[in-house]
C-alpha cells in the first residue's frame, strides 16, 4: 500500500525536486496538489496522473479532510506561510511534512507542534541532509569523536541572489535573510557534527547591496561555542556560491565540500575520501516519513528539532541586532539526531 501525498505550493522546489523524488519513493505517490495558480492544474494533472477531485486551491484546502486518498500534506510555501498551512493540514486530519525553516518564529513552531499533537498526526521537517550518506558520515565521525575530543568547525552556505521580487528578500514572507534559508543548514551541520547543543553564540549581520536587502540581512556571520569546540558560520545572498563544512580535529581535517547540495556531495577524512555514494535525498526523506506513519514510529527530523533551530535562529538575530552581543544559551530545546 502506498500513501498519498499532496504538495502545497508548486514553486521551484516542489516542481524540480519533490515531485520527481516522490516518483522514486517506495511507499508514496503524488496523489494531489494544492495551488493558487489555476494554469498549473492541468499541467500537473497530466504529468503526474492526478485526479481532478484531488486538486485544491488555498480557499477550498480545508475540505481535503474529506479526501481519504490524501494521507500526507507536504507544505512547500514561502516560510511565513508554513505555520498556517501546517495547522490547517493537521486540523484536516493529515500527517504533515513542512519545509525548512519550520516557521519564522518559535511561537509559530509551538502552535504547529500543538496542532499536530492535538490532531494525533505526525509532523516532520524537510531536513533532507539527515538522509544523505555524506552528512551521515560526518555525524558518525564527529559525534563518536573518531579523530579526537576537540573540533573546530568552519561552514558557509551562500549564493548570489539578484531577484528584487523574490519573497526571499522580504521579511514578511521569509522571516529573515539567508540565515533562515541557507544558514539553517550551517547551524544544523554544526549541531549534528558535534552531536551537541551550543552553549553560547554571537552574531553579526551586514549588507553590501542595501537596495536589494532593505528588509533582511544580506549576510550573517556567527560563532557558536560547543562543549567540544567552536564553530564559525557564514551565510550570504551577496557572495559567490559556497557550500562546505570543515571540522579541524586533533588528528586532521574532516571536510564536506560541497556539503549541502542535493547531489554531487563529496567528503574527506584524515584517512582519505569518504567511501559513500550520492542518493536521492528527498526520496529517502519522504520514504522515511511514510514508514514513520505506517509503523507509528518517530521521525528523526521532528517539529521539536524544527523548533530548536528557530530558537537558535532567534538568538542569532538577537545578537546581531545588538552588535554581536554574546548570548548564553541556557535552555535550548534538547533535541539531537545521534548516530
Ligand atoms: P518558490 O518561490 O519557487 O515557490 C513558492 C511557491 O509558493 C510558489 O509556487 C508560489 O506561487 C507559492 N505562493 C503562494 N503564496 C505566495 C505568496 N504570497 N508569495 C509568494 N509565493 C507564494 O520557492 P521555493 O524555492 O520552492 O521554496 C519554497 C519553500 O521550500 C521555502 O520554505 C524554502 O525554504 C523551501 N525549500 C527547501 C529546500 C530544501 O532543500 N529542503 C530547497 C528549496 C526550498
Amino acid at each position: 500500500e502506498k500513501l498519498g501525498i499532496a504538495l502545497v505550493g508548486l514553486g521551484n522546489y516542489a516542481t524540480h525536486q519533490l515531485a520527481p523524488a516522490i516518483l522514486e519513493t517506495k511507499h508514496c505517490y503524488l496523489a494531489g496538489i494544492v495551488t493558487g495558480t489555476e494554469a498549473k492544474e492541468a499541467v500537473w494533472m497530466s504529468k503526474y496522473n492526478i485526479k481532478k477531485e484531488n486538486v485544491y486551491n488555498y480557499d477550498n484546502f480545508d475540505s481535503i479532510k474529506d479526501n481519504p486518498e490524501i494521507d500526507i500534506i507536504y507544505v512547500v510555501l514561502p516560510n511565513s506561510m508554513h505555520a498556517e498551512f501546517t495547522i490547517r493540514a493537521a486540523k484536516a486530519g493529515k500527517h504533515v511534512i513542512c519545509e525548512k525553516p519550520m516557521a519564522t518564529s518559535v511561537a509559530d513552531c509551538k502552535k504547529m507542534n500543538a496542532a499536530c499533537k492535538a490532531a494525533n498526526k505526525k509532523l516532520s521537517i524537510g531536513y533532507r541532509l539527515h538522509f544523505d550518506p555524506f552528512n551521515d558520515q560526518m555525524m558518525r565521525l564527529g559525534q563518536n569523536k573518531v579523530y579526537g575530543n576537540r573540533m573546530d568547525i568552519n561552514t558557509d552556505f551562500s549564493f548570489t541572489l539578484n531577484d528584487p521580487n523574490s519573497w526571499r528578500t522580504k521579511k514578511k514572507f521569509a522571516g529573515g535573510g539567508p540565515l533562515m534559508d541557507l544558514g539553517i543548514y550551517c547551524l544544523q551541520g554544526c549541531i549534528y557534527t558535534f552531536g551537541e547543543l551550543p552553549t553560547e553564540l554571537r552574531a553579526k549581520a551586514s549588507t553590501k547591496n542595501s537596495a536589494l536587502f532593505k528588509d533582511v540581512e544580506g549576510t550573517m556571520e556567527w560563532e557558536m561555542t560547543f562543549p567540544s569546540g567552536k564553530a564559525n558560520c557564514k551565510t550570504s545572498y551577496e557572495t559567490p556560491f559556497a557550500s562546505y563544512l570543515t571540522a579541524k580535529t586533533e588528528k586532521g581535517t574532516l571536510e564536506l565540500n560541497p556539503s549541502f547540495n542535493y547531489d554531487g556531495l563529496s567528503g574527506s577524512t584524515p584517512d582519505g575520501p569518504m567511501q559513500v555514494q550520492n542518493v536521492n535525498q528527498q526520496a529517502l526523506q519522504i520514504d522515511a516519513f511514510a514508514l514513520n506513519v505506517l509503523n507509528d514510529t518517530n521521525t528523526i527530523v521532528s517539529g521539536e528539532m524544527g523548533l530548536r533551530d528557530l530558537y537558535l535562529i532567534e538568538k542569532i538575530q538577537e545578537s546581531a541586532a545588538q552588535n554581536g552581543k554574546l548570548i548564553q544559551l541556557n535552555d535550548v530545546p534538547n533535541y539531537l539526531d545521534l548516530r
